[in-house]
């Protein structure tokens, strides 16, 4: 059996269809913004292999820190011991993140980080509530939540994502969550009467800044965000920054939290954490809530670990990452690609049978204006096939065609994935 009939016969892939399936792709090799099959054709990874890379395939200097860490120390518990690779990235993302942030705790990947975000947050409630023997608890234990969101996979993380064909089998089990549209000039104040009406339940807010990613790429205004987030914060209620996808670089700046004056009491982090290269999450709190879990009472820590935490791999990968950023100016990387965006943007616009064209920073979206707005959408396959053939990795969320390309991507591979786009369309 080749490499594609033997996985045919034993794996099970995510978000994948098991009817009819398309047969995957087998990748041998990737280096910088490329992909290689095993027929040798090479792709351009214009999505950063679901958003995750950012320096590029296999980078070199990355490897070698890994290698050498492995060598060293690959993997201990966490409870009771440390090393050197979580205590220096935990400093180095402290003296970066946007806010005052104490305390850097560690997980898997992007779901495990917003669900410890919002465990953390529902017991900061229980903690400061609850008598000195546990006793009472509190009702302070509802969320909110954007329409349209994507937090991961979990339990916790899938009851604050919007109610889509993503949660169907589970919505009558899912926990009580609020929702409320993104804000415009229009509904403002009506989400804050909204929100008003159940302020004494809700313990925290969760939001992806800026960008709703896996919701379709859809993009919503910083200053109306902030003013929102202001007021949030006035009802004491805890804001989660969730920038899985948008930290270390993907809307132009570091973090997008950076785009409002409103900073976050927690911030979630994965994907791009690691250059893409290894699974790590992490969850980063203000001194409120950390201050809420130093007391006598052993009941009040927060029971939440997993076997593989601050693995000193991830968090070596994590560190080199952000060498990288340091050494290789990677933040005019970016604005290059954002200025490029922007200008193909406005081509775009000229374009018929497309609609709802937007960029900020690496990003760029569309919508194809064809069959319903929905992830369902089977042209999303239509334009993969199409792209593939001519060199270009995407992957449409329905009829919602986006790029999200590594950092290092050059000027040359970008204008082709320009290129590439509009022939298809
Ligand atoms: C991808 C994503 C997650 C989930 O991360 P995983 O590592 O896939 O579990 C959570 N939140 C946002 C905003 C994401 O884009």
């Amino acid at each position: 059996m080749n490499l594609i009939e033997r996985d045919r016969k034993y794996i099970w892939h995510p978000f994948t269809p098991q009817k009819n399936m398309n047969a995957p792709v087998a990748i041998t090799k990737a280096k910088d913004s490329y992909l290689f099959d095993e027929n040798g054709n090479a792709y351009i990874d214009a999505i950063s292999s679901w958003w995750v890379n950012i320096h590029g395939h296999s980078n070199e200097y990355i490897a070698q820190k890994i290698y050498d860490q492995a060598l060293q120390l690959e993997h201990i518990i966490f409870a009771g011991f440390t090393h050197e690779p979580a205590v220096k990235l935990a400093e180095r993302l402290l003296k970066i993140l946007p806010g005052n942030f104490s305390k850097i705790f560690y997980s898997d990947d992007g779901s495990t980080s917003t669900e410890v975000a919002i465990k953390m947050s529902i017991q900061y409630w229980w903690n400061v509530r609850s008598t000195v023997n546990g006793q009472r608890s509190t009702t302070k234990n509802k969320l909110l939540a954007f329409k349209n969101s994507y937090h991961g996979d979990t339990f916790g993380s899938m009851s604050v994502s919007d109610r889509s064909v993503f949660t169907l089998a589970f919505h009558d089990i899912l926990l009580d969550v609020i929702f409320i549209d993104t804000p415009d000039e229009n509904n403002i104040s009506s989400i804050k009467e909204e929100i008003a009406k159940h302020e004494n339940s809700i313990a925290a807010f969760i939001y992806e800044p800026l960008v709703q990613g896996a919701g379709g790429i859809k993009m919503y205004d910083a200053v109306l965000l902030d003013e929102l987030l202001y007021f949030i914060q006035q009802k004491n209620i805890i804001c989660i920054a969730d920038e899985v996808m948008t930290g270390f670089g993907r809307t132009g700046k570091m973090f997008a939290s950076e785009y409002m004056q409103t900073k976050p009491d927690i911030i979630c982090l994965s994907k791009g954490i690691t250059g893409g290269v290894m699974a790590l999450g992490v969850t980063t709190c203000s001194e409120k809530i950390y201050n809420a879990y130093i007391t006598d009472d052993a009941r009040k820590t927060f029971f939440h670990g997993h076997s593989f935490t601050a693995n000193p791999l991830a968090c070596t990968a994590a560190n080199a990452s952000l060498d990288l950023f340091e050494k290789n100016n990677v933040l005019a990387q970016i604005e290059n690609i954002s200025a490029q965006n922007i200008a193909f943007a406005a081509q775009l616009k000229q374009l018929n049978g497309i609609k709802n064209v937007r960029a900020l920073g690496t990003i760029l979206a569309f919508e194809i204006a064809q069959g319903d707005d929905v992830y369902l959408n089977n042209i999303s396959q239509v334009v993969t096939a199409k792209a593939l053939e001519k060199g270009v990795y995407i992957r449409p969320l329905g009829n919602t065609v986006y790029i999200m390309p590594p950092y290092c991507i050059t000027n040359e591979e970008l204008e082709k994935v320009y290129a590439v786009l509009t022939e298809i369309l």
